[in-house]
């Protein structure tokens, strides 16, 4: 018997707008080969996992002591990765990290949305967008993309025009569809944003279209470019997400950040991780090469797969996408089914267990046939 277990969600005295919600919750489940939530799939090489655990041990020595509260040299390792990655010259007072960039966009939300305010993101886009909102009680404004799920950057200008909401989402590439938003699409948006736009570029190392993160400079007060290590850089269980901006946004964040929000152990954590950026990364054009393999044989299967800039995609059609994902699950493949009628979305794992998905999908066809 669990204590108090007789109590159940609908008896507690819950904000009337949480009642009838569903948590996030993509399946955690053990099975053989796991596609479902765009992790890199290459473990981290030894010599990282041996600067992790003798930076852990280090800074164990003094966790008696709160950890620096504005993660000064972890904001300016990160102002160097992104200054080498895009080319732009980044200070650690552009730099703001959290625990993944989830909280990194609630902290955005919590200093730019609220009550009497709204958030607007271009659908079907990142779940976590109107799950954040709603948590800080945002209003949603969901907004359409074009039917092959690209972003129409004037139509998007003008309903952003219309409906002036004081924070966009643009996600790109976005996820769950994969396609990446030109700096052109992005200037018409920010043009006619009265607010905040964030773009959020969880996969944006996958991609060939710039970095955002070179508009900040035109577009100061407005302009948040929220970034990950999950992905890219293996270290989704690192927890460990990071945004490029104006000074001043940053000022915003710290009226609502927690204290002390990023253990030491993350940022010493983080630090060695960064230190190896470039072998991780190294696995970063092998995932590409295997997305483009996976797209084309999708497409030789009959399949019709989304053109993808990420380390994932999302293809279809299918009679019953969830029939389809249960059929995937039963052949030992956990892919994602995000809910868009018809198709169902596939991270790119290892040669091998891309090899296993593609096998399990012509089961399917052929069982079709
Ligand atoms: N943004 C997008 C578009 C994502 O897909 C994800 C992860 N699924 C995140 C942000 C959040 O990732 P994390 O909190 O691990 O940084």
């Amino acid at each position: 018997d669990v204590l108090g277990a007789d109590v159940a969600l609908t008896d507690l005295p819950l904000r009337d707008d949480l009642r009838g919600r569903s948590p996030y919750g993509a399946p955690q489940l053990d099975v053989p080969v796991r596609l479902n939530t765009n992790e890199n799939p290459y473990p981290p090489p030894p010599e990282l996992v041996a600067e992790v655990a003798e930076s852990v041990r280090a800074v164990a020595e003094s966790l008696h002591r709160y950890p620096d509260r504005d993660a000064v040299a972890l904001r300016e390792d990160l102002a160097a990765y992104l200054s080498g990655a895009t080319g732009v010259t980044v200070s650690h007072r552009n730099v703001w990290a959290a625990n993944g960039s989830n909280e990194v966009l609630q902290q955005v939300l919590q200093a730019f949305g609220g009550p009497g305010r709204s958030a607007l993101g271009f659908e079907p886009s990142y779940s976590m967008h109107p799950i954040l909102s709603a948590g800080t009680r945002t209003e949603w404004l969901p907004a359409p993309r074009r039917a092959d799920f690209s972003l129409d950057g004037p139509q998007a200008a003008s309903i952003v025009a219309e409906r002036r909401p004081d924070v966009v989402f643009v996600t790109s590439p976005n996820n769950p569809t994969g396609q990446a938003v030109s700096l052109q699409d992005l200037r018409s948006v920010l043009d006619a944003a009265p607010g905040i736009v964030v773009v959020d570029e969880a996969y944006v190392e996958f991609c060939d279209e710039p970095s955002a993160v070179g508009l900040i400079d035109e577009y100061p007060a407005k302009l948040i470019v929220s970034r990950t290590m999950s992905k890219a850089f293996a270290f989704a269980g690192g927890r460990l997400g990071y945004l490029a901006a104006a000074p001043a946004m940053i000022d915003a964040l710290l009226l609502v950040r927690l204290p002390y929000h990023l253990s030491a152990l993350t940022q010493a954590a983080a630090r060695a991780a960064l230190r190896h950026a470039k072998a991780t990364l190294g696995s970063v054009q092998a995932l590409v090469d295997e997305r483009n393999r996976v797209v084309e044989a999708l497409r030789g299967m009959g399949f019709s797969p989304v053109r993808s800039d990420a380390n994932f995609v999302l293809f279809g059609r299918f009679e019953d996408a969830h029939a389809a994902w249960r059929r995937y699950l039963d052949a030992g493949v956990l892919i994602r089914d995000v809910g868009i009628a018809g198709h169902l979305r596939v991270t790119i794992g290892t040669p091998e267990e891309n090899d296993a998905f593609l096998a399990a999908g012509k089961a399917l066809v052929d069982a079709a046939s």
